[in-house]
């Protein structure tokens, strides 16, 4: 049976309280504006409240290590919370995001520690991280992008492509190859501050549910060798750990959008009448209740054994590409019977169900697409036997 300690579960229900109290109440709000304009997520207003509001209550830096001023939370712990995070239908996420952050406390130097891992764990900077390309993104190991050493500096010629978050961003993390190595060879990291000459936002590609993404361009861009972040070549291991914290993240936020739309729909079956009888006596209605539940029964003991592995050091690649997979499908499924419980009300832009549906439809293609997982879970598996 797994069960979160004493603090862990305190810490859980003051951001229950956070969500019900400072989230909830702007959901109006966000799906009217993304009704009206197209634009989903919080307005800058919103997320200073709400952020001066998150210091406050302490809810910063969770698994930020001690050293740098963060609670050092466990994954277990950190999973609690974006459950009850995701349960809201716009993003939110107590600074700083944890992918990246895991990802410069791996490999960045004491001194990219001190210029950029200090003010992002404090939440003072953003970051993003640019893989993707026009012609490689599930396999970003086709990757053309490329940086060429020129005495003491790089000069980076390439595009990428979908990558999120990058008007906030005051710094990108770039994966770019260098030398003529194929597959996964010559792959590296470097940290690009927002402004450096030959850094192009080419455009915004407007996305489902509201969402932005951003093509990049990198036009003779020169940086110094101190913003290569890890070794020259080395680049994807600490990429794939930072995937990997964030597709253990997704699992959570699945359950949170899972439990949210069960909600919904079983407050909504229990009052709707048709024929004669409410639509929660219904067995065709009952079933999906009853396999939504069993399904999330299942999403949470895989979320947290995995964490729980993770936390004890292990390597927990496979079991997060079998989480994404399968919260993903889950959350989807549990939406869509959500949304048809409701009839026509469900496919309104009123209910916060749509946006999440977007979202969890988008999900299934960042950090990997399914398919792609499968393919890794399987191979994983045929190859050991
Ligand atoms: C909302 C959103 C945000 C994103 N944010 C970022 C970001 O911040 N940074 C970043 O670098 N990228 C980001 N991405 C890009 C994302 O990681 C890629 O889109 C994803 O990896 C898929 O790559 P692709 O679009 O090139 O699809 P492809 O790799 O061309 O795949 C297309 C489809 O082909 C199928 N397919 C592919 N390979 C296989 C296979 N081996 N077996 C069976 N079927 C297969 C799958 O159905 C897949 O969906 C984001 C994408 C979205 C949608």
């Amino acid at each position: 049976m797994f069960e979160l300690s004493e603090e862990h579960r305190m810490l859980q229900e003051l951001v229950q309280k956070f969500v019900e109290r400072e989230l909830m109440p702007l959901e109006k709000a966000v799906l009217e504006r993304e009704a009206s304009t197209g634009k989903g997520g919080l307005s800058d207003a919103e997320e200073e409240a709400l952020l001066a509001k998150c210091k406050e209550l302490g809810l910063w830096g969770l698994d930020v290590p001690e050293e740098w001023g963060g609670a050092n939370l466990p994954a277990v712990a950190i999973m609690a919370i974006q459950e009850e995070v995701a349960r809201c239908c716009f993003p939110f996420t107590f600074p700083p995001d944890s992918p990246n952050l895991h990802m410069l406390t791996a490999v960045a130097t004491p001194e990219q520690k001190r210029k950029y891992l200090e003010p992002y764990a404090r939440g003072e900077a953003q970051s993003c991280i640019a893989i993707s390309e026009p012609g490689a993104g599930g396999d970003p190991s086709g990757m053309i992008s490329r940086a060429v050493k020129d005495g003491d500096d790089w000069i980076i010629n390439g595009r990428k492509i979908w990558v999120s978050r990058v008007p906030q961003s005051d710094f990108i993390i770039l994966m770019v190859r260098v030398g003529e190595g194929k597959r996964h060879e010559g792959v590296t990291a470097f940290i690009v501050e927002r402004g450096t000459k030959g850094f192009i936002i080419e455009r915004e590609i407007k996305m489902i549910g509201g969402a932005r993404t951003y093509e990049l361009v990198f036009d003779d861009m020169r940086i110094s060798d101190s913003q290569r972040l890890g070794e020259v070549g080395k680049g994807f291991a600490p990429m794939q750990l930072r995937l990997t914290v964030r597709r253990l993240q997704m699992g959570a936020w699945c359950l949170g959008m899972t439990r949210r739309a069960m909600e919904m729909m079983t407050e909504h079956v229990k009052q709707r009448v048709t024929f004669g009888a409410r639509l929660a006596d219904r067995q065709a209605i009952q079933w999906w209740v009853a396999d939504t539940a069993t399904k999330m029964h299942a999403c949470r003991l895989m979320v947290m054994d995995a964490a729980a592995k993770a936390d004890a050091g292990k390597d927990v690649r496979t079991e997060a590409s079998m989480i994404k997979v399968f919260a993903t499908e889950m959350a989807q499924e549990a939406i869509d019977h959500a949304m048809q419980s409701f009839g026509a009300m469900g496919m309104t832009k009123e209910l916060p169900l749509q946006m999440m549906m977007n979202k969890v439809r988008t999900m299934r293609i960042y950090e990997g697409p399914s398919e792609v997982h499968r393919m890794t879970i399987a191979r994983r598996i045929i190859g050991k036997n």
